[in-house]
C-alpha cells in the first residue's frame, strides 16, 4: 500500500512537473511573435525570397494584417502565381519590413513615394503613385489643397 502510495505520489510528481515545464515551454513561446506584427503606421517593403522583385506600400493599421491582406488579391499574389507558378508561402510576413513609421496620411504618401522612387519595387504600379492616390481614387486631403 505503502509503495503504491509512493509511486502515485512520483507519478504526481512527475506529472506536475511535465505540466509545469510545457506551460512554461508554450508561455514562451507565444511571447514570440514575428517582428511584423506588433509593427503599424509604417512604409513597408515586400522582397521576394525567390526573385529581386519587390513592393513597397504602406498601412496605418497592423503590418501582420496588412500581410495577410496581401496573401490575396494582390500584386504579390498575382507575382508568385504568374513568376513562379506558385501559392503565396505560408511564412510571407517574413519577407516584409517595415522602412519608417509614420505620422499621418502626408506622411504616409511622401515616405512611400520617395521609397518607390529609391528602391525601384518591380511590383508596384503606376496606381501607387501619390499623384493616381491624390487625383484619380479621390482621395481627398486639406493638406493637397484639393
Ligand atoms: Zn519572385
Amino acid at each position: 500500500m505503502l509503495q503504491m502510495l509512493l509511486g502515485h505520489n512520483l507519478c504526481l510528481t512527475l506529472y506536475m512537473r511535465i505540466h509545469m515545464s510545457c506551460k512554461r515551454l508554450f508561455a514562451k513561446v507565444r511571447e514570440v511573435k514575428p517582428a511584423t506584427v506588433n509593427q503599424q503606421c509604417v512604409v513597408y517593403k515586400f522582397q521576394c525570397n525567390l526573385c529581386d522583385a519587390g513592393y513597397v506600400g504602406y498601412t496605418r493599421g497592423h503590418l501582420q494584417k496588412r500581410v495577410d491582406g496581401h496573401k490575396q488579391k494582390s500584386s504579390i499574389c498575382k507575382h508568385y502565381c504568374s513568376k513562379h507558378n506558385l501559392n503565396v508561402p505560408p511564412c510571407l510576413s517574413e519577407q516584409f519590413h517595415a522602412l519608417t513609421k509614420c505620422t499621418n496620411k502626408f506622411d504616409y504618401l511622401i515616405k512611400e513615394m520617395l521609397f518607390i522612387r529609391k528602391l525601384k519595387p518591380s511590383l508596384n504600379v503606376q496606381t501607387d503613385s501619390i499623384r493616381a492616390k491624390v487625383f484619380t481614387k479621390g482621395i481627398c486631403d486639406p493638406l493637397f489643397l484639393c
